[in-house]
């Protein structure tokens, strides 16, 4: 089916607010007045993080980031960013999704078809909201975290149109690669900026390996690592890998700066 059927029933706000305030997606003014620091950290797709390694290849292929991240404070608000949301399951995945919830719109009949949509948000430091219950938009549901498979305190949010036949539901649009979820950027309200700059951020610290150009960056619990190439991250084109595999360390210069590590060239 077209995502646009969907994109026109179920307008999204960004699933993250603060005393009750629903962030706007700016980097700069909102942060400001709300006191965030909130940043959009990792769009839909082929994104750096998706591109390689462990976690972006699925059955031979890459496989897309299938949701939307969101970084800032610990414990920001995680809220309801559809007029009204079903909670359908709370649970905890240590490998990937962490403390997440799942919750779906109301469904809608157009054009014969019966449809609603899938949303689920992850890596929470912890959940408020309780499954089988209404809430509605802005509505705290939970609060930002770094559970499972994630370097820094952010959200993921995906989401899915599915379509239901004799009561059973299966992905509208989207495909095996994404299972299902699509890019939303087009139910965003208020659309967010990108971030590129958090691909690598102040969080993190830098470890290079003898003769490669390959950098990696370490959480701060040191545990999970991003791969850059430095030939790449020049020319706009980074590349994010899972590794554990860490030699040398080294601290991260200022954001936006290009950094070159010349010891072991
Ligand atoms: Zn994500």
């Amino acid at each position: 089916m077209d995502v646009s059927y969907f994109r026109d029933l179920f307008p999204l706000t960004l699933p993250i607010a603060k005393n009750g305030v629903i962030w706007n997606g700016r980097t700069d003014e909102f942060s400001n007045i709300i006191g965030g620091g909130f940043e959009y950290s990792q769009e839909f797709g082929l994104t750096p993080y998706a591109k390689t390694g462990v976690y972006g290849y699925l059955d031979g292929k890459p496989r897309v980031h299938n949701g939307h991240d969101f970084a800032g404070p610990l414990e920001s608000d995680l809220v309801m960013p559809l007029e009204k949301g079903w909670i359908t399951y709370v649970g905890y995945e240590a490998g990937g999704y962490g403390n997440f919830l799942f919750f779906e719109t109301e469904t809608k009949t157009i054009n014969g078809d019966t449809i609603k949509m899938e949303f689920v948000l992850a890596h929470a430091t912890k959940i408020i909201a309780t499954a089988n219950k209404w809430y509605k938009r802005g509505d705290v549901l939970a609060k930002m975290g770094s559970t499972g498979m994630s370097t820094g305190p952010h959200t993921h949010f995906g989401g899915r149109p599915l379509l239901i036949k004799n009561g059973v539901a299966s992905w509208a649009c989207g495909d095996a690669n994404s299972r299902g979820y699509v890019d939303l950027t087009d139910f965003f309200i208020t659309k967010p900026i990108y971030n590129k700059q958090l691909l690598i951020n102040q969080r993190m610290k830098l470890i290079k390996k003898k003769g490669e150009k390959d950098v990696y960056a370490l959480d701060p619990k040191g545990k999970a690592c991003l791969l850059i190439n430095f030939d790449t991250y020049r020319a706009g084109l980074d590349m994010g890998i899972w590794t554990s595999d860490i030699q040398e360390v080294t601290q991260l210069p200022e954001m936006g700066q290009i950094i070159i590590l010349t010891n072991n060239n």
